[in-house]
């Protein structure tokens, strides 16, 4: 049987990890440590790592667990990624035999322009492209660019499993709220992730269904976001990449904003 956990990393990412009896695959290990010392417990190997995009709090694991476990190393094509065994593209399917699993690569640039984001048993592994309730900065793609990944994701299946990197869920439903605050879905995520944070536990994985009735980032096609969108912008008729481009300016400032 095939099983997904998080395992906390730095200040406040996931790694995302599945197994079964034997072997792991492990999403964006970027610090090795935890996940050495979880596998090391259960006695699992690890046979493969995903990696979403470059940046290091995804990537640093890749040598030390390639090392230790001779496993593949599955990123996008960029130099910049260390103890890459597989490059892989958007439109390319991921076949493992142990565990045996089966991944859909979906390009998902504007966070990173190298963003992958692996999509199977039924979740989608998006790096840093959704976050609950939010989504990544603009760090090297634009608006448009970023708008169409989003709507790509909006695509799947509404049940699908959103497997975020960061915990970042209550910081962004306080922003959610000053767009949407009069949103019963939003109310009731934040009564709902606030108590699983009490508890220690992660908000993650939700569902698209959840993030498409909550997550402002992915409601850009939605008259209150389109009317934010005209005001902040202060003319008529935004498109929707720039209707996606008013909220993303709105939480870059609110995030300046606070200490
Ligand atoms: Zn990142
Ligand atoms: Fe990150």
């Amino acid at each position: 049987m095939l099983t997904l956990i998080s395992l906390p990393a730095f200040d406040d990412n996931y790694i995302w990890v599945w197994h079964d009896d034997g072997h792991a695959v492990a999403i964006d290990p970027g610090d090795p440590a935890p996940l050495i010392a979880w596998l090391d417990d259960r006695g699992l190997d690890l046979a493969a790592v995903l990696i979403t995009h470059h940046h290091r709090d995804h990537t640093g694991g890749n040598l030390a667990l390639r090392q230790r476990y001779g496993c593949a190393v599955y990123a996008p094509d960029n130099p910049r990624i260390p103890g890459v065994t597989h490059i892989v593209h958007g439109g390319d399917t991921l076949t493992l035999d142990t565990p045996p699993m089966r991944f859909d690569v979906m390009a998902t640039p504007g966070h990173t322009l190298d963003h992958l984001s692996y999509i199977g048993h039924g979740c989608i592994f998006c790096g840093d492209t959704v976050f609950g309730c939010g989504c990544g900065k603009l760090f090297e793609g634009d608006a448009a660019t970023m708008a169409a990944s989003l709507d790509a994701i909006r695509s799947l299946p509404d049940a699908t499993r959103i497997c975020c990197a960061h915990e970042y869920t209550l910081a962004n439903i306080e922003f959610a709220k000053t767009l949407d605050g009069g949103n019963p879905a939003l109310i009731e995520r934040e009564r709902h992730d606030r108590a699983q944070r009490a508890r220690g536990l992660p908000t993650l994985p939700s569902t698209l269904a959840l993030e498409k009735a909550t997550n402002p980032f992915l409601r850009f096609h939605d008259a209150d976001m389109i009317a934010f969108a005209s005001r902040a912008l202060n003319r008529p008729d935004p498109a929707p990449h720039e209707v996606f481009g008013a909220i993303r300016a709105a939480k870059d400032a609110w995030d300046a904003a606070r200490p």
